[in-house]
């Protein structure tokens, strides 16, 4: 059994001039489908192409046109509801969104308001080794995204680019557990995380392929503990939805000035106004948008274009089946099976590609040992160059056979790490290069004897120290290492200096 037990963080406790505050946050994330075609066309929805090159004549909402459904971007929502444990429901049905955009050539957006495709479901966001936030999403459905509009081409038009439009969208709607900022951008990272293990969303921020509508509101310490059990919302503060945060950092820089904002009002007497506020990186603040709208404001009606949804058991058990190993699961199981620390597991399966190599280089080794070579070598490498794992240099086996040496005592840690760099920068096999280039330890204790009888003969003054104060024996250690070339097995080395200076 893998243990997934966890303590749950306190919230964050926000200082008023009057009183103490606490934080409630809900998230709506749009996340892109993974998909080559678009929600309801088969246009492209390739990255950058040419503006308006991706775009099928029902994206541009030409007459008689009829969107037809991507069975492909069904499927990775179901994937993406399995993987957040969620209900999936196997009736949904579209709706029509009504709103004008000049990027949304339709006039409106198909959506999914009353029969979402993906029910109620939970992500546990860490927090640290052992502490972990449960948050409840609530719902996940499908709809289109809207085209873009460029207003600073020209200074006096705008243009409109429709590669955007009809791409598949999948809304994933928290319920308002998350309470503090850095759980705010923690939940991001983790729901991230999950959706490229799936391989449903690229997870792309800057390209916008994750983008976060964040709800805050303030309350009393003590409120929440009374939504909770009742599930009543009255309990908690008006809410703020900020719109399309798109960085981890302005996520949480946002949610502070928003609570300090909040208290504000309230502690002065006033009312924190329902609205969609818009963050703005540069003065750090967030300003209103427009007042909140209601789904009545929308006119949302069923799609006539559309028959509801209809998917059958066996197709979602199917993917069920192919579901990879998540990284909760992941995560405990490297903890068991390689007997590394939690923190360690955590940076090792923050993506899956990471996970997969260090298990590569951990088969049959020592498991600490890989960890630590992948995490502060490899990844640290790695990072210098701004590459990520995909495009390392070194393969597993590389690294694998550079532990290998280090375990059979043919290389020292030190050697190891020029090893290390040689196998990086100019490839090749570890061991065959340890030979080729003499770098194998010195391990026979009849020359490393001679070495230090040597150094003795030549320092009688240090050695009249030394015989005084054994902490000076690291100085003879030192320059045995040296004459031998970082060679001589350092263990050896010690207790040989240890015994002759003893004597
Ligand atoms: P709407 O559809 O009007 O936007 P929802 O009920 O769908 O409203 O809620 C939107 C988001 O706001 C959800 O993620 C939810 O968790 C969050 N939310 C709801 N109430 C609060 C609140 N009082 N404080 C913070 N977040 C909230
Ligand atoms: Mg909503």
């Amino acid at each position: 059994m893998l243990d997934l037990s966890f303590e749950t963080p306190k919230p964050k406790v926000i200082q008023g001039a009057a009183q103490d505050w606490e934080l409630v946050i809900g998230l709506e994330v749009h996340a892109q489908v993974s998909s080559n075609a678009k929600l309801f066309s088969g246009a492209s929805t390739t990255f950058g192409a040419e503006p308006n090159s991706n775009v099928a004549f029902v994206d541009a909402a030409m007459p008689g046109m009829l969107p037809v459904i991507n069975e492909f971007c069904v499927a990775q929502a179901v994937r993406t509801g399995l993987g957040l444990n969620a209900e999936i429901n196997l009736m949904s049905a579209f709706d029509r969104k009504n709103y004008f955009y000049p990027d949304l050539p339709q006039g409106y957006q198909i959506s999914q308001l009353y029969h979402p495709i993906v029910g109620e479901g939970e992500i546990l966001v860490d927090m640290g080794p052992g502490v972990a936030r449960r948050v409840r999403i609530e719902r996940i459905h499908l709809e289109q995204d809207a085209g873009k509009s460029i207003h600073d081409m020209d200074p006096h038009m705008s243009f409109v680019d429709l590669n955007r439009t009809g791409v598949a969208l999948m809304e994933i709607v928290s319920r308002p557990d998350i309470r503090g900022p850095e759980e705010a951008a923690a939940y991001v990272v983790k729901l991230r995380q999950i959706l490229r293990y799936l391989g449903t969303c690229d997870g792309n921020m800057q390209n916008g392929s994750l983008r976060a509508d964040v709800n805050v509101s303030i309350c009393e310490p003590g409120a929440y503990e009374r939504y909770q059990e009742t599930q009543d919302f009255s309990h908690l503060g008006t809410r703020c939805e900020i719109k399309n945060m798109n960085s981890m950092r302005f996520i949480q820089a946002a949610i502070e000035y928003e609570a300090r904002r909040q208290i504000k009002i309230v502690e002065g007497g006033g009312k924190v106004d329902q609205e969609t506020r818009l963050y703005d990186p540069d003065k750090g603040e967030t300003r209103s948008m427009r007042s909140k709208e209601e789904a009545h404001d929308y006119r949302y009606f069923p799609c006539p274009d559309l028959l509801p949804l209809e998917i059958e058991q066996a197709w979602v058990d199917d993917i069920a089946a192919s579901l990879p190993e998540l990284p909760d699961e992941k995560k405990a199981r490297f903890v068991t099976d390689f007997g590394i620390t939690e923190y360690d597991a955590s940076v090792l399966t923050a993506e899956a590609e990471n996970a997969a190599f260090f298990e590569e280089v951990a088969r049959g080794r020592d498991g600490k040992m890989a960890a630590n070579w992948v995490i502060n070598e490899l990844f640290g490498r790695l990072k210098k160059e701004d590459h990520d794992i995909t495009e390392s240099p070194m393969s597993a086996a590389q690294l694998g056979g550079i532990l290998d040496l280090i375990a059979k005592g043919d290389i020292s840690g030190k050697i190891a790490k020029d090893l290390f760099e040689i196998v990086y920068t100019e490839g090749g096999d570890p061991a065959g290069i340890v030979e080729a280039r003499g770098m194998k330890q010195v391990t026979d204790t009849g020359a490393i004897e001679a070495a230090v009888d040597q150094i003795i003969a030549d320092n009688p003054a240090q050695v009249e120290k030394a015989k005084e104060n054994p902490k000076l024996a690291g100085w003879f250690v030192g320059q045995v290492m040296k004459a031998t070339g970082g060679k001589a097995n350092p263990k050896a080395v010690n207790e040989i200096v240890a015994k002759k200076l003893s004597s």
